[in-house]
């Protein structure tokens, strides 16, 4: 079977909805076409110019990158700049670029809880849930098409609360009703007001499957002219958002854990705030940019924050509560391409997965 970039993104984006990004992002297929049929994929961190010609060297015309190479409007193709160029020599060599970037971070499995998972964190959850990418569905029927109606409705996700599937909630009223000329009513005559006993059914779904709901809905609902409102909540998503928080099986001494997170991480140097002398049991993590977490972090009684892109005076919030590492935002992301590569080699398993080997860390340390 021929394997198109659709196919590939359909999988990525089951992982990571494109709707979990956050508004300042520009994930999602950059450059390229949905049917393109697959040569090749090269995974990496960033997509510079150089990755393009790991791609064409490798004979891989999509790359799938963590981060975006573009983020705003591009308004002029002169090759003045290197997104730009990178941009410009994609097109030309006929190689996609797609970006799963903060819609990877705020995923349960995703960025942080790869990183988590190589941390050896066990209970591990979302650090900050996200709210507002939930959504109500209520919608009134006949009381024989309830349970109908709520198996598909399950099928197509909806219902699904932390470990929880198929919940709903079912209550009873009359439904009252006039069916016009030229309609086709299920129950009732026309021109004649209609009152039924009906059931009006409750449940919640991922605003990302809005589309797949309410197909179900038509499909599985008798009536004509379904009855339905669709609300967006503002209920947090346990399963959705930024960081991740976890314990270690035991307790460690601090200065063995900064040794332990060096090893695992494969760090050349760790920034840190003052040591507290007491054991690090709880541990809260972001990949790159994550100082915005620092309160979460606090507040669920991290014993250390991992984080990158920290700035002289944000080391003072800490306030002696928490240790607060910066591993640099490379070193905190680069395993981000395994995360990639194992989700796809799970469902691919004949097409060329590479895994990039260029380190586009623009940041050099002098030893
Ligand atoms: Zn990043």
């Amino acid at each position: 079977m021929k394997i198109k970039i659709k196919d590939i993104l359909s999988v990525l984006e089951t992982l990571a909805p494109p709707n979990y990004q956050e508004s300042y992002d520009n994930s999602g297929l950059i450059v390229g076409e949905y049917d393109t049929e697959i040569t090749g994929i090269l995974i990496s961190l960033d997509c510079t110019e150089s990755i393009i010609d790991e791609a064409i060297k490798q004979g891989c015309n999509l790359v799938v990158a963590h981060h975006p190479i573009v983020f705003k409007g591009l308004k002029r193709f002169n090759n003045s700049n290197y997104v730009e160029k990178t941009v410009i020599k994609a097109i030309k060599n006929d190689i996609a670029i797609y970006a799963i970037h903060t819609n990877l971070d705020n995923a349960t499995n995703g960025v942080n809880f790869h990183i988590a998972e190589k941390l050896g964190l066990e209970n591990v959850k979302i650090l900050a849930p996200k709210k507002q990418i939930l959504k109500k569905l209520v919608t009134f029927c006949p009381k024989d098409a309830t349970e109908q109606i709520l198996d598909t409705l399950a099928k197509a996700g909806a219902g699904q609360i932390g470990n929880y599937a198929n919940c709903s909630f079912v209550s009873e009223g009359i439904g009252r009703f006039m069916p016009l000329e030229g309609t086709n009513p299920f129950i009732g005559e026309k021109n004649k007001l209609e009152e039924v006993k009906e059931n009006k059914i409750e449940v919640i779904f991922p605003s990302f499957l809005e589309n797949k709901v309410m197909r179900a809905l038509r499909e599985a609902h008798p009536y004509e002219e379904v009855s339905y409102d669709i609300f967006l909540l503002e209920n947090y998503n346990q399963q959705v958002g930024a960081g991740a928080i976890g314990t270690l099986k035991n307790p460690i001494e601090e200065k063995d854990f900064l040794k332990y997170l060096k090893e695992k991480m494969q760090l050349n140097v760790i920034k840190h705030t003052s040591l507290l002398n007491k054991e690090i049991k709880t541990v809260a993590v972001c990949g790159g940019a994550g100082i915005f977490l620092l309160g979460a972090a606090m507040a669920q009684k991290a014993d250390i924050f991992i984080t990158a892109d920290v700035k002289y005076h944000e080391f003072f919030d800490t306030e002696n509560r928490i240790i607060l590492a910066d591993i640099g935002h490379y070193e905190s992301e680069i395993f981000t391409k395994d995360l990639i590569s194992k989700v796809l080699s799970e469902k691919f398993s004949n097409i060329a997965l590479k895994i990039s080997e260029v380190n586009t860390n623009p940041v050099q340390y002098f030893q």
